[in-house]
């Protein structure tokens, strides 16, 4: 049976989505036409492409810039059942409402958020900010994880530059701890958590890879993956769409360099998963709660994956087999040219 469902973990507190009904869905990665590196601008096999046909028969937009849709196989979404099978003694169980979106970052299919301009970055952040200020204005919707998985060691299913949009009845768990941290913080202390962060990599600086008059990019001294990295605008704000015109121009272009280096360190597209921490939109006062953007690259080396196992996988806690100042260090000397760039071309 083809179970649709959000589960109550009773030990962990937190909800789990069933979503056995996408166990048909179509698998577009792993093929050849997909993966090469150095494929072509237009796949006509590829279903974000502009102007292909996508599973269910719908057609793309002829879109130039960006492309946003709801999910043909959502985990989330208006359709999911209502009526559901009552679990027995404690367990709980509820309908998976919200809705999940993909946002295509450009109609170039062999393009990386890393290779587009400075300002078709910013274009994505404003639309990012539209999304989460729509989404979030939905009565079902408690909370927006805008996120992008990269590359293959992190199953992405297609490489046509895109991120996706899940729109939850519920917070995830990493954005409600940090905003109880952050809640707890300032109870104890009348002071933001995350300013007191960036004090701490301010004063040490050896983190930092990047920083301009709002926006700033480090690798964090609690750093759990090899080559984790945040991007911040310096003054708080719960969610993107707080950022005034100028901070997003400040954000962008520490994105932009951020994910720069990142492909530079290899000379190849380096996974990672993105996501943007942003205050849940349950209704809550959250104005401690500091929004930024946290990379999770899954390598430790080109071909080295940082295997999640006992530590990680049975008992939660990370165990990080490298030092956060010496990945910092080699983040840091790296080039701000993207090195598939031509000799010459500027950032913008
Ligand atoms: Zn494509
Ligand atoms: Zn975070």
């Amino acid at each position: 049976m083809n179970k649709w469902e959000e589960r109550w973990h009773p030990l962990r507190e937190e909800w789990v989505i069933i979503a056995a009904h996408r166990q048909d869905r179509p698998w577009h990665g792993e093929t050849a036409a997909s993966n090469t590196q150095n494929s072509a601008e237009y796949l006509k096999g590829c279903y974000l492409c502009p102007g292909n046909e996508r599973i269910g028969g719908v057609r793309n937009d002829n879109y130039r810039d960006i492309f946003i849709f709801d999910n043909d196989h959502p985990c989330v979404g208006p359709r999911a059942p209502r009526e559901i099978e009552t679990p027995p003694g404690i367990y709980r169980n509820r309908a998976a409402d919200g809705l999940a979106r993909v946002v295509c970052y450009s109609p170039k299919h062999n393009a990386t958020l890393a290779e587009l301009t400075l300002s078709d970055i910013k274009t994505l952040l404003m639309a990012w900010q539209e999304q989460y200020v729509e989404l979030g204005a939905r009565p079902e919707v408690n909370h927006v994880l805008i996120f992008e998985n990269k590359g293959e060691v992190v199953g992405v299913s297609n490489t046509h530059p895109h991120c996706q949009i899940y729109a939850t009845n519920f917070v995830f768990k990493s954005i409600e701890t940090e905003a109880a941290a952050s809640q707890n913080y300032f109870g104890k202390t009348g002071r933001t958590l995350f300013q007191d962060i960036l004090a701490a990599e301010c004063e040490d600086g050896r983190r930092i890879i990047y920083e301009n008059s709002s926006a700033i990019a480090f690798v964090p001294y609690f750093a759990r993956y090899a080559y984790e990295c945040y991007v911040a605008p310096k003054e708080t704000h719960p969610g993107l769409s707080g950022l005034s015109r100028m901070e997003v121009s400040d954000f962008a272009e520490a994105l932009k360099i951020m994910l720069v280096r990142y492909d530079n360190l290899w000379r190849m597209p380096f996974p990672y998963v993105m996501v943007l921490h942003q205050a849940p939109t349950d209704g809550a006062d959250y104005s401690t709660f500091h929004f930024h953007i946290e990379f999770h690259p899954p390598l430790r080396k080109p071909n080295l994956l940082k295997y999640l196992a006992g530590p990680e996988i049975g008992g939660g806690n990370f165990l990080s087999d490298t030092l956060p100042e010496e990945k910092a260090r080699e983040l840091r000397t790296l080039p701000d040219i993207h090195y598939k760039a031509a000799p010459g071309v500027s950032l913008a």
